[in-house]
């Protein structure tokens, strides 16, 4: 095989969607498997909506999430004049045509198949006869078509789909420049993975009613058709298309609510591809076992509870150095002080890791911890923070004040010392002082909780408590 080329063709809409995502990494890790060539090309002919914040948003996801692309960004709109060219080409050959057919003319035969049930095609009104090659009209506004065959057939011969057949009579002369001289979607497409020597095409199979007309236009330029892959959609669990519906679908969303970009290639790598039963894959595992033969025919299904599962799975096993790095830009969102003690900050992660699924959810948990502007509540204070905890809650800060060295083991034996002292269990102890030192019933495990939080403010938070349950 040559060498392999693919490409991520987005148009710009504002953000970069899962679905997108999707097909990116497939093309992403098909090409890093064959050791070849991932291209990146921005299809922003689309004026209104392809605005530097939608690209900027796009180029943005893929950094974030290492879709590491070799060559481009390439811009359709700084193209045009080879897409010009190439219209001229076809033009001289005899394969397109000038029409000068008005809209109007158009919309009204358009209403009239419609009324008469029939399918809505163009009609070959200005179609010259085969090998006539008609001026270019002087005097009136004129697009160019692309002189689609009448008869036969054009066989996708798809990776995924296996040969997918339709019949050029099914077909219309398309449109590839507009009356102002820009040139059109499908045209540009083909005429860019010729430029751009794509050998495979991964593509959501929504374009796959478009592929016929694209390897015609292959064909008549001269070049033969790549392989295509068209990946079935993404759907939601009520079987419908993923959308806004089912909640976010925008990659920067998901990076919005704390999760990791491995936790999001993996999954949505899996919604689509499969290796028997393994869920959990490192990049370097997807890069090694992608392959065409593996993509399903059927639609993968989005499960949120599942992709949370994933995520958590990821946020659990990451290093603590990595964490406290990335953590910060949402401990910033949520306005706390950003500790400066990065070994404090891994402490502290560490202790509620293996119980967040988000980074969000680390970031809310950890609450008692970066900010002593603590709310107790009102529930859990009258249920543990009883006049009867009153002496053991002195003796505990007694003990913890006399320790010289504030560590785990010699903060647990402190607690020890009061339960036995008081012939207590450790619950009616731990408690109380858990809601003393964070506010609520749950929490990481107490002796972790003190040694993170340090002597001074787990004295000051005990000795509040006290004052608060003697009044
Ligand atoms: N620009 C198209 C899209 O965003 C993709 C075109 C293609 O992959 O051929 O849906």
């Amino acid at each position: 095989m040559a060498q392999v080329r693919t490409r991520f063709a987005p148009s710009p809409s504002g953000y970069l969607h899962i679905g997108g995502a999707r097909t990116a990494f497939f093309n992403f890790l098909f090409a890093r498997h064959h050791g070849g060539k991932f291209i990146l090309r921005i299809e922003d002919t689309d004026r209104e909506r392809s605005t530097p914040e939608a690209i900027n948003a796009i180029l943005d996801a893929m950094n974030w999430l290492g879709l590491d692309w070799d060559e481009g960004p390439f811009y359709q709109t700084k193209r045009y004049p080879l897409y010009e060219e190439k219209v001229q080409k076809l033009l001289s050959e005899g394969k397109a045509y000038p029409c000068v057919c008005t809209p109007e003319k158009l919309e009204a035969k358009r209403q009239l198949a419609q009324k008469e049930k029939r399918k809505s095609m163009y009609d070959g009104t200005c179609r010259p006869p085969e090998g006539v090659i008609p001026p270019l009209p002087q005097d009136k506004p004129y697009t160019i078509r692309f002189r689609s065959p009448r008869d036969g057939s054009t066989i996708v011969n798809d990776a995924v789909k296996g040969d997918v057949v339709f019949d050029n009579r099914e077909l219309d002369d398309l449109i590839i420049a507009r009356s102002d001289g820009t040139p059109t979607y499908n045209f540009c497409v083909v005429v860019d993975d010729i430029d751009m020597g794509i050998t495979h095409i991964i593509r959501g199979d929504d374009h796959l009613a478009n592929t016929p007309r694209q390897i015609l236009l292959y064909q008549a330029l001269g070049d033969t058709p790549p392989q295509f892959a068209h990946v079935p959609l993404i759907l939601g669990l009520d079987k419908a298309r993923l959308s806004k519906r089912h909640g976010a679908t925008s990659v920067t969303v998901y990076r919005d609510m704390g999760y990791l970009p491995e936790a999001i290639l993996n999954y949505l790598v899996r919604l689509g591809w499969s290796h028997g039963d393994q869920e959990l894959f490192s990049r370097e595992e997807l890069i090694e076992k992608f392959s065409l033969e593996s993509v399903g025919k059927s639609a993968g299904v989005f499960n949120p509870e599942k992709f949370l599962w994933v995520n958590f799975h990821y946020l659990k096993t990451r290093p603590l150095s990595q964490l406290a790095e990335e953590i910060v830009p949402y401990i910033v969102a949520k306005g706390y002080r950003v500790p400066q003690d990065k070994s404090w900050l891994e402490r502290m992660i560490k202790t509620l890791q293996e119980r967040s699924r988000t980074l969000v959810e680390l970031v809310d948990s950890a609450h008692f911890y970066l900010t002593d502007d603590i709310a107790i509540d009102e529930k859990a204070a009258k249920k543990f923070l009883t006049l009867e905890v009153s002496r053991p809650l002195s003796k505990l800060i007694e003990r913890l004040s006399a320790l010289d060295e504030f560590s785990e083991a010699n903060i647990e034996s402190a607690f020890s010392g009061v339960l036995e002292e008081f012939g207590l269990s450790m619950g009616k102890l731990a408690q109380p002082v858990r809601v003393a030192l964070t506010g609520s019933t749950v929490s990481p495990g107490i002796h972790e909780v003190i040694a993170v939080l340090g002597k001074e403010r787990t004295i000051r938070r005990l000795q509040s408590a006290l004052e608060r349950l003697r009044s």
